[in-house]
């Protein structure tokens, strides 16, 4: 006799970004420890014993999104940095990494984590300073975690003031943080935390540390997570440091190829776009955040090359709904039509299986497919504004919302619930948060946190 499932899921209509059987209705999802066992039809269950089951009729059940590139900790500059600028890192009169205290940033990255979490991400890549301390904070939540030092040589004290100086003992500091991270936890938590390498950015990274991070990468077989092609300001600064684009300097160190992840590719040349294709980079693609900053992506050209998009929340929100939605608007403003090149299936691949493919985990995450984890999330369907869900993708991409998830399991655990994480207090986290950041502005600026001068209202 089988042993029993854990968990059975009955009555959705699965989304299940598997090519194989994209859509099921009245579907069965049954899990089995850590693993899903059965994804069918509902007579697939018949006479399988269960130790619990989920009630899932009026809902949709979906993969855990892969949510490729976050800085959990720009929680702290939500609704504020919007409008200053086009990247925190390089805005000046907002907090910095060096400023952040490694209280604040656990602080700060659980709040982002938690918002993550319950809107149906159940794995975020994070890149940011103290990921030593906010890696075993967001792992509590019972999230999935692929982290990675923030690693530059730059001095970053100067880099909003536009002033980029290299140190070399900043790089090997730097170098030895990710390493070490690594080694405490690459595999910790179950198996739910891994760790990468992520040089910040072109411009912040000299090419001898560029090729140092890649020499290491190889070394510990692991990929590789940076901001390439962000700006024109970027790519200002490395023709005039090394007479060629950010993209061809990647190329040159060694690092441009199917284990580069690369967010945003927004300023580039033919050739770089080309080349970046060739390479079967993967683009994070940060949709919102691109567009909110002035810049058009070129994504539609660059899968045309070969270059896999996955897409990604980046800073101050968590909804990657919202993002696969901008996705799709951005590459329709690429492509000047709407066509069969831009559909809501393929930003639904790029959240879920195109992502995990992007991470190197499509052998076990991205998609409800037998033998992989079990990592679901359930939207409440039974709503207004989902209503009526003839075709459930579509529905989903034009008009659901993260905050529909009314469940959320990773690793075959439950951790969010009717809408609400089961493992840890949200009010707390909430609470901690906001003095976290409110603290922060506060000593770095000299008065409490209030945005753009100019929207303050008179008195
Ligand atoms: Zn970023």
């Amino acid at each position: 006799m089988t042993e029993p499932f854990d968990i059975l899921i009955r009555g959705a209509t699965a989304l299940t970004s598997d090519p194989a059987q994209p859509m099921i209705e009245d579907a069965v999802i049954g899990i089995r420890g850590d693993r899903l066992v059965m994804v069918g039809r509902a007579l697939d269950a018949d006479g399988v014993e269960v130790r619990r089951v989920i009630d899932a009729r009026g809902h949709l059940a979906t993969p855990g999104f892969v949510n490729i590139h976050t800085h959990a900790v720009l929680s702290l500059a939500r609704g504020m940095t919007e409008d200053m600028g086009w990247a925190p890192a390089y805005t000046p009169g907002v907090p910095h990494v060096y400023d952040i205290s490694e209280d604040e940033a656990v602080a700060l990255g659980r709040l982002s984590a938690l918002e993550a979490m319950l809107f149906g991400s159940t794995i975020i890549n994070d890149m940011y300073v103290h990921a030593h301390a906010t890696l075993p904070a967001i792992a509590e939540l019972g999230l999935r975690i692929s982290s990675s030092a923030w690693i530059h040589d730059v001095d970053f004290t100067q880099v909003h003031n536009k002033v980029w100086q290299y140190d070399r003992k900043i790089g090997e500091d730097r170098l030895r943080y990710g390493i070490d991270l690594h080694a405490r936890f690459n595999g910790a938590f179950d198996g739910r935390a891994s760790v990468m390498f992520a040089p910040h950015a072109i411009d912040t990274c000299s090419a001898d540390f560029l090729r140092d991070v890649n020499t290491e990468r190889r070394r510990f077989g692991v990929r590789v997570m940076t901001h390439l092609a962000q700006s024109y300001m970027e790519v200002e600064q490395v023709k005039e440091r090394d007479g060629m684009t950010p993209t061809e300097l990647v190329e040159e160190v060694g690092l441009l190829d199917d284990g580069l992840i690369a967010a945003h590719c927004l300023v580039m040349t033919e050739s770089d776009i080309a080349r970046a294709g060739a390479a079967g980079i993967t683009v994070a693609h940060a949709p919102k955040v691109n567009l909110t900053g002035g810049y058009l992506p070129v994504t539609s050209k660059l899968r045309r090359a070969g270059a896999n998009i996955a897409l990604a929340t980046d800073n101050m929100h968590g909804d990657m709904v919202e993002n696969m939605r901008w996705a799709l608007a951005s590459g329709r403003l690429q492509e000047r039509a709407v066509n069969d090149f831009w559909g809501a299936p393929d930003v639904f691949h790029m959240a879920t299986l195109g992502a995990a493919k992007g991470l190197g985990r499509a052998h076990d995450l991205g998609s409800l497919t037998v033998g992989k984890k079990a990592d679901v999330v359930l939207f409440d369907a039974r709503r207004a504004h989902l209503t009526p869900a003839f075709n459930p993708i579509g529905t989903l991409v034009h008009t659901g919302h993260g905050r529909d998830v009314a469940t959320v399991i990773v690793d075959g655990r439950v951790v969010v619930e009717n809408g609400r994480a089961t493992l840890v207090d949200e009010e707390r986290i909430r609470t901690e948060g906001r003095a976290a950041a409110r603290q922060l502005w506060t000593r770095v600026t000299g008065q409490p946190p209030v945005g753009p001068a100019r929207w303050q209202a008179a008195s």
